[in-house]
């Protein structure tokens, strides 16, 4: 049963997203501008995570109907690259608003079906919805290089949209991450076939709805529900010329293996494990609140969560007082009044973060808060744990692996220099950060710090996508990150033109120059 209060939202979203929204009954697939239903016998179960209630199922998507979506985006590719940039400008000006006007209904979606609570929620939509804003920005962006390289002789370089392009979706933020992909790949003329996460995908049912009402014509956007298949159609399909992919390790590997075996760019975001390096010099109070709330912010769900923090020599001492702000945060449903950490995404998701946190224990090292047996009596079905302060090391589970969960681990080092070195040794590269006053030790942190994202005084250092997603390692696979200047050459492929236009033909000789042109 889903809790009076997500009852009410649900119902809230069903009923102004009649033919779109899914509570209650079947998700859609959107083909061809149409919210159609998909004939398939094979479905999965999308639950609450709060209670477990069952919120709709999700079709593991037909060979036909997919390669139907991938015919659509196909048809549509040769007008919408046509269609003038002003056009599809227009088109991201009215998607901005029509997000804003929505946010909190995408929002209710993704706290019904991903857990996290109302506030984060909006904070997910406003941050695909940030990108939507820099895809407005098309005309600058786009603007092309010229020069005049030898008398008479032009050099201009334009870029040209690619054609069906695809994207696939990881649970964790169900707005954003489409978000990331939808507006850079079709303002930039590309016609798109999108596979959110099977666990979550109501918001990416209302953004294609948005999509449709912004203007944008049928079959510049098909989105397709399903799992590994539809995953391995998208890989294998040769009209899908470049991939998109956010998610775990162990699908991104494979996807980005296939993918780019077929001939298609693939980038990839995976796993991360990210580091925050705490300095005795740091302004205590708003370290110690900003490091509590990037660790367990999302229940530890983001792939930009704090996951370890190195504390230096005497900022040791504060690891208590950490931890006691990690004790105040309220653990409940997402649509809860004060709620600071919903639940897990799944009762395996539960059990792995359990396991992981309990494995310390094993491994040599030491529970600081024990959130494995948090039981919620409101929510006693759900997928909840409470926030655990763990301490452990290299070689030892919890540290090795990403627990994406409220486990935070602490380590210590007695210099700047041996934190670094801990951060620079770790598999992942995605975010780090570090809390100081002295100017000097951030310089150093952000010359010697081999991440991709990082922040001085900034917990959770997301960029925002006027600049590119930048991180490294073993946090991402392909050369090409996402959104900011980035998507423009992920999306488009470079053409050059050389051109000479000289009034007669005066200056020629009367043999033919078999030399290599040098243009000079
Ligand atoms: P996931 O890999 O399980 O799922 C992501 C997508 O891949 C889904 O659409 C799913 O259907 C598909 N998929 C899953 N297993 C597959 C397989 N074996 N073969 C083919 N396709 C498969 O990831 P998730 O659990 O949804 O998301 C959490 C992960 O995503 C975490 O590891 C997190 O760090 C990562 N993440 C990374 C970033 C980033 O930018 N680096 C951002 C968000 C999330």
């Amino acid at each position: 049963q889903l809790s009076p209060l997500a009852l009410s939202k649900a119902k809230d979203v069903e009923s102004k997203w009649k033919g779109v929204s899914m509570f209650g009954g079947t998700t859609k697939n959107y083909v061809d501008g149409q919210f159609v239903d998909s004939k398939t016998s094979q479905w999965l179960d999308v639950n609450d995570p709060s209670t477990q209630a069952l919120l709709s199922k999700v079709p593991l998507t037909t060979a036909s109907e997919f390669d139907a979506a991938v015919a659509n985006a196909e048809a549509a590719f040769p007008a919408w690259r046509e269609t003038s940039l002003l056009t599809r400008q227009q088109v991201m000006f009215k998607l901005q608003a029509l997000l804003r006007e929505h946010t909190d209904d995408i929002a209710n979606a993704i706290t019904l079906e991903q857990g996290k609570t109302f506030a984060d929620a909006k904070g997910d939509v406003l941050r695909g919805l940030q990108v939507v804003e820099v895809a407005c920005g098309i005309t600058s962006t786009m603007l092309e290089e010229r020069i005049e390289v030898a008398k008479d002789m032009d050099t201009y370089a334009r870029r040209e949209p690619l054609g069906v392009v695809a994207s696939i979706n990881p649970f964790n933020f169900p707005a954003m991450i489409p978000l990331w992909t939808i507006p850079m790949a079709t303002v930039t003329g590309n016609t798109l076939v999108l596979k959110p996460s099977e666990r979550v995908p109501g918001a990416s049912m209302i953004i294609a709805e948005l999509c449709e009402r912004a203007g944008l014509p049928k079959g510049v956007l098909n989105v397709v529900n399903g799992a590994v298949d539809t995953v391995n159609a998208i890989c294998d399909d040769p009209r899908i010329k470049a991939i998109s992919f956010v998610g775990s390790d162990r699908a991104g590997a494979h996807i980005f293996h296939r993918g780019t075996a077929n001939g298609k760019r693939v980038q990839a975001n995976l796993g991360a494990k990210n580091h925050c390096i705490l300095m005795p010099d740091a302004n205590k109070n708003f370290a110690l609140n900003s490091l509590a709330g990037a660790a367990f912010g999302a229940a530890g769900q983001r792939c930009m969560a704090l996951s370890v923090v190195v504390a230096v020599g005497e900022a040791q001492q504060w690891i208590p007082e950490l931890v006691e702000r990690a004790k105040d945060l309220k653990v409940s449903g997402g649509f809860e009044e004060g709620a600071d950490l919903g639940p897990l995404i799944s009762p395996q998701a539960r059990e792995r973060v359990i396991a992981m946190t309990g494995s310390v224990e094993k491994e040599g090292g030491k529970i600081l808060l024990d959130g494995r047996n948090y039981k919620s009596t409101e929510y006693p079905n759900g997928n909840f744990v409470g926030p655990s302060v763990v301490e452990a090391g290299p070689g030892m589970t919890a540290y090795d692996q990403e627990i994406f969960g409220p486990t935070l681990v602490i380590l210590k080092a007695n210099t700047l220099d041996e934190a670094v070195e801990y951060i620079n040794k770790n598999k992942y590269g995605n975010g780090a950060a570090i809390f100081t006053t002295n100017g000097a030790t951030a310089r150093k942190f952000e010359k010697t710090v081999n991440a991709g994202q990082l922040g001085v005084n900034v917990p959770v250092p997301v960029p925002l996508p006027m600049f590119a997603w930048s991180g490294n390692k073993g946090s991402v696979l392909g050369d090409i990150g996402f959104y900011g200047k980035s998507a423009l050459n992920f999306y488009t492929s470079y053409k050059t033109s050389t051109s000479m236009w000289r009034s007669a033909d005066a200056e020629m000789s009367e043999k033919a120059s078999v030399n290599m042109p040098t243009m000079s």
